[in-house]
């Protein structure tokens, strides 16, 4: 019967809640060779084993082979919906009232926007999660009542954007981080939309989108040299009891991790590249504290961490995407981001282990 379904449903959620409780899991996604990297005889240096989807092997420049272990790894032929899969009981904890964040980090190119927003194809972690938000809901429909409503916005150079604001004669509002009462952060100002099924989510992000390239001469360029998050903001109410619940699920697609070389970072690019360092490394920072438990973590160090404070660490969930490049020619950069994902998840990672 449906009641029967119903609490398996939530049987299942809770037991993975508990599992998964204060818990930071890392997933590794690594693209396919791109048709221009086909074409110039370019090889893929990241291997992976059949047996495993939790490890990959890099082959570094004097061919040693260095090994990694993620809590899942994607490869090339791992479709949108596979990574879903993977994604989803993270996600869904948010409607049992659980703060819920989850970032793609990597090098601009490497698939952080593929995962995060997808195309209208191939739709991405944002979108599914909404609509399978909303199918849980519907589920629940009877025991509990759910409000819904989505904010969007930029973080680039310490500033905060509100992307669901379309008017882009009127000069952008400024947005600060408060301290709110209770402990978590606001930001006064910031568009909350409420959102009734999936085609509002649609329309919101294709909005978010459109805000987001306007005034920027090369749309791509900028978007990778800032942070774009989507809060869902979910209030729920228990039918049987009264209890209500707010929780924030934060989808965030991270400015690109790639350093940048000394003769190109000059005026704006240095200082755009110094904030992004300054924040991705202050990411890293906090994970890494939560991680091992830490008694400071440092969320001050950045807007970014600061943003997210109430929604990382306590009994909320994070997990992070780590997007590489199966090609030879950005060998550094997949290791500098395998590295920075390993020393987040709180792993060493060591060499590779022998093949029999
Ligand atoms: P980033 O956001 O990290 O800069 P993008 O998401 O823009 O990277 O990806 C770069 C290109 O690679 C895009 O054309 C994207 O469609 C493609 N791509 C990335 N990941 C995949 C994947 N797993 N499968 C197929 N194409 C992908």
């Amino acid at each position: 019967t449906k009641y029967q379904e119903e609490s398996s449903e939530r049987r299942r959620l809770y037991n993975e809640v508990i599992e998964l409780k204060g818990n930071i899991r890392v997933f590794c996604r690594c693209r396919p060779l791109s048709e221009s990297e086909i074409a110039n005889g370019s090889a893929s240096v990241v291997n992976f084993e059949p047996s495993s989807d939790n490890e990959l092997q890099v082959i570094c420049a004097d061919s040693s082979k260095k090994q990694f272990k993620f809590d899942h790894v994607f490869g090339p032929e791992d479709n949108q919906d596979a990574v879903f899969q993977q994604t989803k009981p993270i996600i869904t904890s948010v409607l049992d009232g659980y703060n819920v964040c989850i970032f793609a980090y990597g090098q601009t190119g490497t698939g952080k926007t593929f995962t995060m927003e997808g195309t209208p194809q191939h739709r991405g972690v944002n979108f599914r999660t909404l609509e399978e938000l909303f199918r849980i809901t519907e589920e629940r429909h009877g025991t509990m009542k759910y409000e819904l409503s989505v904010s969007m916005l930029e973080i680039y150079n310490e500033k905060i954007r509100d992307l669901l604001v379309e008017n882009s004669t009127q000069p952008t509002k400024k947005l600060e981080i408060k301290q709110a009462a209770e402990g978590t952060q606001e930001v006064p100002g910031l568009v909350e939309a409420r959102v009734y099924g999936t085609n509002d989510v649609w329309e919101m992000l294709k909005t978010g989108n459109r805000v987001r390239s306007v005034g920027s001469t090369c749309a791509n360029e900028l978007s990778s040299r800032s942070h774009c998050l989507l809060r869902v903001t979910v209030m729920g109410e228990s039918l049987i009891n009264g209890q209500r619940t707010k929780s924030y699920l934060w989808l965030v697609d991270l400015a690109g991790s790639e350093r940048v070389g000394k003769t190109e970072a000059e005026g704006e690019r240095l200082k755009e590249s110094q904030f992004i360092n300054k924040s991705l490394s202050a990411l890293g920072d906090v994970i890494s504290a939560l991680a091992s438990k830490s008694a400071h973590i440092p969320y001050r160090n950045s807007k970014l961490t600061h943003m997210l404070q109430s929604s990382l660490g306590g009994d909320c969930k994070t997990l992070m995407f780590v997007q590489v490049s199966p090609s030879a020619a950005d060998l550094g950069e997949t290791l500098c981001s395998l590295n920075f994902a390993t020393r987040v998840r709180g792993i060493e990672s060591g060499p590779a282990r022998k093949q029999v």
